[in-house]
């Protein structure tokens, strides 16, 4: 079974309120962007690797790729306005006999090969897609636009969906080929008929959106 997997990186951070794009946010001495792609080019379930990288830092994001060694990287593309966006063009540059197609946010900087082992399982099985995801702990509410409680809602089978996330390339190259957009593949792949399953995610796989999230993922490097 070919794997190769997406790291999508090409989204602006504005909540770092830095002057340069998330991914290349500093994670110890280093961009944020090499841990994810140090993990992923390790991870022996993982062939190929294309990166997406924000529209103008393609150069930057190849040399950290080359500085850290990472030899599975086989294209290295601008990503676009939307992270659907950013996922079809990092899925053009995947080879046509890819069997499964890995998505990973390089926001996600903590990926591990036990939780893609994990997402690749049902695919085994006959599933279009697999993704982590940990059981929400809150209580649940929903609101009205001055925060006014219209209702609680149960939070019985529902999950914090994280990357990376799996799926059978035919799956997602279909969910791909339309207009439509989502805030991860799996909802795209959902919205073409895919059957998706949740398998058990990680808590470390914290999406940095704010620098306490950074100095987090830091403190758990
Ligand atoms: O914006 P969001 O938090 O959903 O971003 C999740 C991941 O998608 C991040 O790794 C980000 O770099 C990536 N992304 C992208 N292209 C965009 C927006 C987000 O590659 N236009």
């Amino acid at each position: 079974m070919s794997v190769w997997a997406i790291l999508v990186a090409a989204g602006r951070g504005e909540r770092l309120g830095l002057d340069q794009p998330k991914a290349f946010a500093k994670l110890g001495d280093e961009p944020l962007l090499a841990e994810p792609l140090r993990r992923l080019d390790a991870c022996p379930w993982v062939d190929a690797i294309v990166v997406v990288a924000p529209a103008g830092w393609e150069e930057p994001a190849i040399l950290c790729a080359e500085e850290i060694g990472a030899g599975k990287v086989s294209a290295c593309v601008a990503g676009g306005e939307t992270r659907t966006d950013s996922v079809r063009r990092g899925l053009a540059e995947v080879a046509e006999d890819a069997l499964v197609v890995l998505v990973h946010d390089a926001a996600r900087p903590l990926v591990g090969d036990e939780v893609v082992e994990r997402v690749l399982e049902p695919l085994r099985e006959g599933w279009d897609g697999a993704v982590p995801g940990v059981p929400v702990a809150d209580t649940l509410k929903r609101t009205d636009e001055r925060g006014g409680v219209r209702e609680s809602v149960s939070r019985e089978g529902l999950w914090a969906v994280q990357t990376p996330q799996a799926f059978a390339a035919d799956a997602l190259r279909r969910a791909c080929s339309g207009d439509g957009t989502a805030t991860d593949c799996s909802g795209l792949v959902e919205a073409t008929g895919g059957r998706v399953r949740v398998v058990e995610g990680d808590p470390r796989l914290l999406k940095v959106t704010t620098e306490s999230d950074l100095a987090t993922v830091s403190a758990w490097l």
